[in-house]
């Protein structure tokens, strides 16, 4: 796992390359998409062809291989990266070549051919732009398209005069690619094999698709006379008429151009002659056309991947980067530290533990926080961070953590053991807060002081910078049981749901969410209802957020059956109760929930849609505001509704559009990720700074999100629904 220090170095030394770059990207994306007016139904075909795929991909192989051995071609299925290496060095061998020219892989890189290569003595060049500079530089890929995109263009001219000290030195983008493209022109004629990955490949006629920025790979295959493409089995889709969504998709996700620039479709061994281009007397059509191709498929751990119920849906990863973009941490650190052996970004924890195993996977596991604003960029709709989520709680498992029979019998959850101290301690945050209410102020009082304040950060790795919440003693929930309904003769009925932030420490909010229901006719009643599970979910305490869901829907089932509507707070509940609880619950019981459930702000514009009184709320006339929605809600469409009514209610609103504001429940929280949190932040601070943004008060729906903008900002934040209540 990687350290505050690891982290604080990353973001000094490349954060600002890797977010201008990533941001770009996702900006990129957010046009381009918008662009399509069938992108939701493009994504559903792109996903229903992987499902298809991978159900199938035993025949689909079989099919593959008859296919490209009638075109004249090899395939060999290789079981892992000893086995595919093996075989590509005796073809290398064969053709006594002493140098490969590559195009981009992500498989290759996971095999490490080069080495493998470079160890018979075979010089092996890469002719990606970004990948030959981090070849010159011997560095690793920090993203899965744009390997070296946390190096500046100051770093890779800086790179390329040290290293090879040209006539004048090198400084524009122009000079530098110019420069590189010339270099390995000159390695590409010389070349006797040229290695490519493969995008995908068609089972039917045996069509590889090769999406390039650069149009390396064509020119590898072209210039050489034999051609090994390397991929994983997960690549080979049926038909070459399925490349359709794929290719609409991936440019669009990835870097946001509409098409990637080079899109290579080939069925080798192509019939094209192979130049010779020391010769340029001879026409082109007298030159031999006589090549060899081997396609070189990858198992390496995919196929048990197939058959583990939660990591299958890795195999649908068309390797475009959204996730990767669209990730604040991942904006802020890129790949070197959010990622793995080879993979990077929110998908990586998938093949990495698929591939390498869990002790890979752990070593940047956490620094997913769950947000989901990479699920709907996906573009074939894997759910992102149910396998971090998944990778997490199996990684807990593994764990022999001292002392925990101790912590088995002091908390209250449902794991067996190995869960660290630390996710225990935030996944069973209801007994804290339950404890913190109950004794309040004085529980307030110790949990600051300097000592409790040094005892949290060594036992539990609460940054000391971070302020604590402070406990209510009166709970929202005693609050409501306390007083009577205001409402005669209901237009609706609706039970609002008490989450752990709302009944115990940002009780205004719930108190101000209840009288604006009962001034728009709204029956309401907070009873008392487990937490949603959302705490131990997030630590990868599957079966303890289970718990917490049957109980939850236990709870609730009594109101919903009576016909009450369930008012959530607290988006990040909501999105357990309508997402999450699909994976915990049974059918049944998550349908009643979801379908009954509705965030605050979604419920009042509905009230108003239907006919209720705007003048029942506090209005005013123009007054300006500033808006961070909750990335949950926003993953769920929901954001719309509260600017909707806010502006319904005379606000101007001005709204951020950062993917997260970087506290993400306990992430912020903990020592080793409290200045990455406050990195992610700054992008929100920046935002809330800016001309016309920087005076208006501030309002945002997450408790996560409140708590960030109070540490950023001078002026304290409330919740929406405050400002409604008359
Ligand atoms: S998981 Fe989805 S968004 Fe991420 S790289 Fe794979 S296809 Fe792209």
């Amino acid at each position: 796992m990687a350290t505050a220090d690891e982290l604080r170095e990353l973001m000094r030394t490349e954060g600002a390359a890797i977010a201008e770059n990533t941001q770009g990207f996702n900006a990129g994306r957010y046009d381009s998409v918008g662009d399509l007016e069938d992108y939701e139904a493009l994504k559903q075909a792109a996903r229903s062809i992987k499902e298809d795929a991978i159900a199938e991909l035993p025949d689909l192989l079989d099919q593959l291989t008859e296919t490209i051995e009638a075109n004249g071609g090899t395939v060999y299925i290789a079981d892992d990266a000893a086995d595919a290496n093996e075989y590509i060095r005796n073809v290398v061998d064969d053709r006594a070549a002493d140098r490969v020219v590559k195009s981009k892989s992500m498989t290759s890189e996971e095999i490490e051919v080069n080495d493998a290569l470079e160890a018979d003595g075979v010089d092996v060049v890469e002719t990606d732009l970004g990948e030959w500079v981090l070849q010159v530089a011997d560095e690793a890929p920090s993203h899965i398209v744009a390997p070296a995109i946390h190096k500046s263009r100051e770093s890779i001219a800086e790179l390329f005069n040290e290293r090879f000290d040209p006539d004048e030195p090198l400084e524009t983008a122009e000079e530098l690619t110019h420069f590189a493209r010339e270099k390995l022109g000159e390695q590409i004629i010389n070349a006797e094999v040229g290695l490519t990955g493969a995008n995908f490949i068609a089972a039917d006629t045996g069509t590889m698709a090769l999406v390039t920025s650069e149009g390396n790979a064509r020119k590898t295959v072209a210039a050489t006379d034999t051609h090994v493409a390397v991929a994983g089995v997960e690549k080979v889709i049926p038909t070459v008429a399925d490349l359709h969504p794929f290719i609409e998709l991936i440019g669009r996700s990835g870097t946001g151009q509409d098409i990637t620039s080079y899109v290579s479709l080939l069925t080798p061994p192509v019939d094209t002659p192979v130049v010779d281009f020391t010769d340029d007397e001879t026409p082109l059509s007298e030159f031999d056309s006589d090549r060899d191709f081997h396609l070189v498929l990858i198992d390496n751990g995919r196929l048990d991947m197939r058959d583990d119920e939660h990591l299958r849906e890795t195999l649908y990863c068309i390797r475009c980067s959204a996730c990767s973009n669209s990730c604040a941490n991942f904006q802020s650190v890129g790949g070197h530290a959010f990622g793995g052996e080879t993979y990077s970004g929110g998908i990586a924890t998938g093949w990495e533990a698929g591939i390498e195993g869990l002790d890979v996977a752990e070593e940047f596991n956490d620094l997913c926080t769950g947000c989901t604003r990479c699920v709907n960029a996906c573009p074939v709709g894997i759910d992102i961070p149910w396998i971090n989520t998944v990778v997490r709680d199996r990684i807990n498992r593994g764990k022999d953590t001292p002392g925990d029979w101790l912590v088995d019998g002091l908390t209250p959850d449902e794991e067996d053991d190995g869960a660290p101290l630390q996710k225990r301690f935030f996944g069973n945050f209801e007994t804290v807060a339950k404890l913190g209410s109950a004794t309040a102020p004085v529980s307030n009082w110790l949990a600051d002081t300097g000592v409790s304040r040094q005892v949290m950060e060594r036992v539990l790795g609460i940054d000391p910078r971070r302020d604590l919440p402070a406990f209510e003693r009166e709970t929202l929930v005693d609050w409501a049981a306390a007083r009577d309904s205001q409402v005669d003769d209901p237009e609706r009925r609706a039970v609002l749901y008490p989450d752990l932030y709302t009944n115990h420490v940002q009780v205004e909010r719930g108190k101000a969410a209840v009288k604006v229901l009962e001034s728009l006719g709204v029956d309401v009643v907070v009873p008392p209802a487990p937490s949603s599970g959302r705490a131990p979910l997030s630590q990868g305490m599957v079966a303890t957020a289970t718990d917490h869901a049957e109980r939850v829907t236990e709870a609730l089932e009594p109101y919903t059956a009576d016909g009450r509507d369930v008012v959530v707070i607290e988006p990040s509940d909501h999105a357990m109760f309508t997402r999450e609880y699909e994976r915990l619950l049974d059918e049944s019981a998550f349908t009643d929930i979801a379908e009954n459930s509705y965030e605050v702000f979604e419920y009042v514009f509905g009230l108003l849609d239907n006919g209720a009184s705007i003048e029942a709320l506090s209005t005013v006339a123009g007054a300006e505001i500033a808006y961070h929605s909750h990335c949950q809600q926003r993953t769920l469409g929901l954001e719309a509704h509260t600017v909707a009514v806010l502006e319904e209610c005379g606000y101007d609103v001005v709204t951020s559009d950062v993917e997260c504001c970087g506290m993400a429940g306990s992430f912020g929280y903990k020592s080793d990720y409290y200045e990455l949190s406050m990195d992610v932040g700054d992008r929100l601070r920046t935002q809330l700074r800016d001309d016309g943004v920087q005076n208006r008060p501030v309002v945002a729906s997450g408790t996560s999100c409140l708590e960030q903008i109070d540490a950023l900002l001078e002026r304290q934040p409330r919740h929406p629904i405050e400002l409604l209540a008359t």
